[in-house]
């Protein structure tokens, strides 16, 4: 989600004749798009600004930035405990961010002026923290009446240049979540959850693809809860707004109806942009997955066999406590049904250990829900309570850092065998590879060398590229840079347990 965010501000400037530079120590506005999920990208962030404090001193026009959550959740604390920041912006008010420069870039200018004309002629900028607070006047703080204004201008302003693309574009069509699990500041930061007019969504599809794109990735919090109702859509200026939505429960398509639903989406983006050839989603919710979403995905090969479905524990009464609203027997219901109807299916999940008064009978739990779910790979992470959010302050973080540490490695050691199995048994197999970058192993070492590429027995140079099956998984092999952003064959040769390696197959390039 972040990624899109910083897309989107990005293309805004950029439309606006913004240049962007290598080195922040070359750019007269620095911005940060922070998280505020986990302590250590906060750590990063705040480490940054300090460092650009320092910088300020002897740089004071450039303007700092902070966006996404953590503007959002720390605010004026953020802006008291940093001097040097000139604007905070959070996620519900991005479309925002050209005026709040301007406001710190006049500021600035009109302090600069004051100064000089008090010092006759010779003075510098002395009111860098008052600039700050002018441009945080024009910050509305709240991302529910931001999710029915100009907000989704945002959104439809993306840049569609087929310059901005390699192939593969984020779309999102829901913002904010209503879930609340007790362990997660999303819904204080990113707001309620607010469905964008299917309408408007195609029509970004269709654009991107003309654009060049070839797959496109949609994204919500909790992406399969997508729900828009068009008797209740509201236009203002022509424009159909976006709606904050209310779940639907079980399962049923919205044909005959006014209501769009994800599996209503999923089937017009499908039909409705032809020459789109991957579709995927990214984070479904467990408690919304209806079998109507599995038939749409079995019905329409050209929509990835891969869910990503945080599972967060095995363990019923930790995710009482965690306010995730299923039980264990529900979630594994779920992957039976989704690999009945997905025949070879992928699925990835998330899991938390050492969530207060989590017990070794608890954590067993989650090791077996492990060893059930046989995901391809899982993210695994040690909990720590986060500001904002209702787990800091209903539960004492009792678990030892030590034995979480200890959870968390036999957490991962489980997935590191299950992943090596899941990966073996695609030796042999070709299969369908959406080229994305060049291999981070490659790039590094070309670095170290000062070259690029290598010859590796093909008539043109060629290096270590890395891309996606249809099912998520990560496959690396050699071929030309121009590959990138197309979809190739790939007959895999060997495997380790989070990737596979392979060759082209000739006749490779398919979309
Ligand atoms: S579903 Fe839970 S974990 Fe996911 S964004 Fe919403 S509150 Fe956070």
């Amino acid at each position: 989600m972040n990624v899109l965010d910083s897309q989107l501000v990005t293309g805004q400037l950029r439309a606006m004749g913004y240049r962007f530079v290598d080195d922040w120590r070359g750019a007269s506005v620095v911005l940060y798009n922070t998280c505020s999920v986990r302590e250590q990208a906060e750590n990063k962030v705040y480490s940054r600004l300090g460092e650009l404090g320092i910088y300020k001193r002897d740089h004071q026009d450039v303007v700092l930035g902070v966006l996404g959550c953590m503007a959002e959740r720390d605010g004026v604390d953020m802006l008291r405990r940093f001097p040097q920041l000139d604007i905070l912006c959070g996620p519900g008010e991005l479309d925002k961010v050209p005026l709040l420069i301007d406001n710190a870039v006049k500021t600035k200018l009109g302090a600069r002026m004051d100064a000089a004309e008090s010092a006759g002629g010779g003075g510098g900028l002395t009111a860098g923290g008052r600039a700050a607070l002018q441009g945080n006047k024009h910050r509305r703080s709240s991302t529910l009446a931001a999710a029915e204004d100009q907000l989704e201008l945002l959104d439809l302003s993306r840049s569609f240049s087929p310059d901005d693309y390699s192939g593969s574009a984020y779309v999102r069509i829901t913002r904010g979540c209503n879930k609340f699990c007790t362990y997660c500041v999303v819904p204080n930061t990113r707001g309620a959850e607010v469905h964008r007019a299917p309408d408007h969504i195609i029509d970004e599809c269709k654009r991107l693809v003309d654009a060049g794109v070839v797959e496109i990735t949609l994204l919500g919090q909790t992406v399969n809860h997508y729900h828009y109702d068009h008797g209740a859509s509201v236009t203002i200026a022509g424009v159909q707004q976006p709606q904050v939505g209310q779940a639907v429960s079980g399962p049923g398509r919205g044909a005959g109806t006014r209501l769009t639903t994800f599996a209503d989406l999923l089937d017009r983006i499908h039909d409705e942009v032809s020459g789109l050839s991957r579709l995927r989603f990214v984070t479904s919710f467990p408690r919304d997955f209806g079998d109507d979403i599995l038939q749409v995905m079995a019905d329409h090969p050209r929509i990835c066999r891969y869910l990503h479905v945080p599972a967060q524990s095995g363990s019923n009464r930790m995710l009482e406590l965690m306010n995730r609203g299923y039980t264990v027997e529900q979630y594994i219901d779920l992957l039976d049904r989704a690999r009945a109807y997905l025949p070879g299916v992928e699925i990835a999940g998330d899991l938390i250990c050492g969530f207060p008064t989590e017990t070794h009978e608890d954590h067993q739990a989650t090791c077996d829900l492990l060893r059930r779910a046989q995901y391809k790979n899982c993210f695994v992470f040690k909990y720590s309570p986060r500001p904002g959010t209702a787990a800091i302050t209903r539960f004492q973080d009792d678990v030892p850092d030590v034995e979480k540490k200890r959870r968390n490695n036999e957490l991962l050691a489980i997935q590191s065998g299950i992943s090596e199995q899941v990966h073996s048994r695609y030796v042999g197999r070709t299969v369908r590879v959406f080229v994305e970058s060049v291999s981070h192993k490659a790039a590094k070492e070309a670095d170290a060398s000062s070259g690029a590429t290598v010859t590796l027995g093909w008539e043109k140079p060629v290096t270590q590229l890395s891309g996606r099956t249809d099912g998520d998984l990560i496959v690396v092999f050699d071929g030309e840079p121009s590959l990138i952003g197309s979809i190739v064959q790939v007959r895999v040769e060997r495997s380790a347990p989070l990737t596979l390696f392979g060759r082209l197959v000739e006749q490779a390039v398919i979309a």
